[in-house]
């Protein structure tokens, strides 16, 4: 039986990742580390349920991903996520994936946000503060910019990981530049219908895709046009 005082937000977010690796969703200890860790109570905005396995609203045209996609990008982007790397979030929303790249890749590496609504990179920033990755921030490995991530973030390329969490019509070509040799890019590319393409660079430079998995993300386009409606 479950106690109230037992159930707080920690208990509840490691109840979520025990029920992504029962579902074969996380496979590494790697991954469940950083996903309890990093609570995704602190970056889901308030009303909403965070530790349910769906995407959520958080403002902007915007959704968080759901804990699931969270998961499988993480999974895709392990080996290219170890202490002193670098890695890339583009539309970085809420800030979660950043500050779990962050955890990662440790002091010694880099975890940089790209996001284009300046209210989500501010509200980002309060939600790692408050987060395990608050050190990271303070220290600065980890950092979110206002910009359009479809240019990237030149200043700390090569990337050994490029996560992108809005669906681009084409793999947006300063990111595979950005992408160092060796890196992956894990990217969802299309419209109506899209799939989550793996982008691996190989050490000779040439690039290989594959399609992971049928997916649903917002799409990556111009401030205007995600505010159009809004
Ligand atoms: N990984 C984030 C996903 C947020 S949804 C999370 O789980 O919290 C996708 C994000 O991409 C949105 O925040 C949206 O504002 C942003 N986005 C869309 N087009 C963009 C662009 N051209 N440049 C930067 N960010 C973009």
């Amino acid at each position: 039986m479950e106690h109230f005082w037992t159930s707080g937000p920690s208990d509840k977010n490691k109840a979520m990742v025990e029920y992504l690796q029962q579902y074969g969703i996380i496979k590494s200890k790697k991954v469940a580390e950083v996903m309890e860790a990093i609570d995704r109570g602190l970056f889901v905005p308030a009303g909403n349920p965070p530790y349910v396995d769906s995407p959520m609203q958080i403002g902007y045209n915007a959704t968080i991903s759901a804990p699931h996609m969270h998961a499988t990008c993480l999974e895709l982007l392990k080996e290219h996520l170890q202490p002193g790397m670098h890695a890339l979030d583009v539309g970085s929303g809420t800030g979660y994936l950043t500050a779990c790249f962050a955890m990662m890749v440790g002091p010694e590496g880099r975890a940089v946000g790209v996001e284009h609504i300046p209210e989500l990179v501010t509200s980002s920033i309060e939600n790692i503060k408050k987060s395990a990755a608050a050190s990271l921030l303070k220290e600065g490995s980890l950092s979110v910019h206002v910009t359009d991530g479809r240019l990237g973030w030149p200043e700390l390329a090569p990337y050994d990981a490029i996560h992108v969490g809005a669906a681009a019509p084409e793999i947006p070509q300063p990111l595979v530049e950005q992408l160092k040799p060796g890196g992956r890019m894990v990217i969802p590319v299309g419209t109506l219908f899209q799939d989550l393409k793996v982008v691996d660079k190989k050490l000779d430079g040439s690039i290989n895709v594959r399609s992971e998995t049928s997916v649903r993300y917002v799409p990556l386009t111009s401030r205007a046009a995600q505010l159009h409606n809004y």
